[in-house]
């Protein structure tokens, strides 16, 4: 029988592209869910079942009947609950609704992380409504204010002292009170979080959960630093240039994470810094890697990460799963400035530069851009491979050098 896949997501994106692609290489039948299409019928042609985030207990029962899945795979954070909603309800497996709602809320996951020893930083949360120069009196500077529920670093902002606070604080809070954000209709967008900076070195990992149990595929460096005030990401690479005995401790964490958290099966993709006092675990998301990054990853016969986890999905052992590339990379392209995208020069010559594989712009002429805390996006995306680490960083590097953004100053409205 042709294995049936559940795909939850929100948007018809990359990512849901990836899928698509890899299901049909394996032979799968994959069936998307998303909530972009109730009010038209199948407008994207792709037979999506419509199904409304706001209100997962009815997405359920919609995602139930319609037959027999053998595997469910959500794409970004938020179609995770209705992943788990369904899950549970068809009886495969996947995360329980309480794992992924965790994961989910930088104070729930920080609660977990605590009640299990886990090194946290001190935290607390307030409300949008308090007055931000009160609650910097109780801040520990230097601290890093963030959404709940926000991803890709959207909203998240160091502070050194009270004054940057209140003006952190209230750019938090016109972020959170955007139609985009409001639309959402999610209780955590109501307050923001407050932690103690953790200074370090930052990773990020890529893994399968598989009954509750933690398979690494993938350590990657986080080569630029990131002291804030934003914390914007740009380079990862991959395998880790950290000493076995490191890599031993940032991987330990994260298990630790997964377990504090819940996590029982499917896609877990982790932030985490070291420094002398140890790995720190930021979060631990209950989905793959995003935007276009995951091509950087490529597995045995040249598979896919996507290929990974929906094999994963329908219960196929892919403990042996072994990255082929003895080193890649992806650089996520910054905005430098909020503004109208006009256009790029230079990339054939990024191209061409030896180790780089491939350079994708992703932002679209005439489109409005915005840079870090307010924005979440980048221009695009270059990947790389080679035979080491620090080849592959300086590929990314030297074919980030070559492009030329044209961005021009957006005119300010004027209101009369
Ligand atoms: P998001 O889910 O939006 O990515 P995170 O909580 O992972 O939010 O934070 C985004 C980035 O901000 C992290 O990758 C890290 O660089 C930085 N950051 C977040 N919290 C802290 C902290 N307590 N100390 C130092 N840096 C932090």
């Amino acid at each position: 029988m042709v294995p049936r896949v559940l795909l939850v997501a929100a948007t018809t994106g990359y990512q849901t592209r990836a899928f698509a692609d890899a299901a049909r290489q394996l032979g799968f039948d994959l069936v998307l869910a998303t909530d972009r299409c109730h009010v038209l019928k199948d407008p994207w042609g792709d037979h999506a079942i419509p199904v409304r985030f706001e209100d997962p207990v009815s997405s359920r029962d919609t995602l139930a009947a319609e037959g027999r899945f053998d595997g469910v795979v959500a794409v970004a954070d938020r179609p995770t609950l209705i992943a788990a909603l369904a899950a549970e309800a068809l009886g495969i497996p996947y995360n329980s609704p309480a794992a992924v709602a965790r994961c989910r809320d930088k104070y729930l996951a920080r609660q977990r992380f605590q009640a299990a020893g886990l090194p946290v930083p001190e935290f607390f949360r307030v409300a949008i409504t308090e007055n931000p120069a009160d609650v910097a009196d109780h801040a520990p500077f230097p601290c890093v204010l963030k959404p709940l529920g926000l991803s890709a670093s959207r909203g998240v902002i160091r502070a050194n002292n009270a004054e940057e606070f209140v003006e952190a604080f209230e750019r938090i809070r016109t972020i959170l009170e955007t139609s985009d954000v409001l639309i959402l209709r999610e209780e955590q967008n109501r307050f923001i979080q407050i932690e103690s900076f953790i200074e370090g070195r930052e990773f990020s990992i890529e893994g399968l959960v598989t009954a509750g149990e933690l398979q690494v595929l993938a350590i990657f460096d986080k080569p630029d630093p990131l002291d804030g005030p934003v914390f914007e990401e740009t380079i990862y690479v991959t395998p880790s240039r950290e000493s076995a005995e490191t890599q031993t401790l940032l991987v330990e964490a994260v298990n630790r994470a997964v377990h504090a958290l819940g996590l029982a099966h499917g896609p877990i993709h982790a932030e985490l810094r070291l420094n002398r006092q140890g790995a720190w675990v930021l979060e631990v998301a209950a989905r793959p890697i995003g935007g276009l990054c995951a091509r950087a990853l490529r597995f045995d016969a040249g598979m896919s990460l996507e290929e990974l986890i929906l094999r994963h999905a329908v219960g196929e052992d892919v403990s042996a799963a072994q990255l082929s590339d003895p080193a890649s990379g992806v650089m996520m392209i910054p905005i430098p400035k909020g503004g109208l995208y006009e256009g790029v020069e230079g990339v054939e010559q990024a191209s061409a530069v030896a180790g780089v594989e491939e350079v994708v712009i992703t932002a679209k002429e005439g489109q409005k851009i915005l840079p870090l805390p307010e924005g979440a996006s980048y221009l695009g995306f270059i990947f790389a491979r080679g035979d080491s680490p620090a080849g592959v960083e300086a590929a990314l590097r030297q074919a980030h050098g070559c492009l030329k953004f044209e961005i021009a100053t957006a005119l300010p409205v004027i209101r009369r």
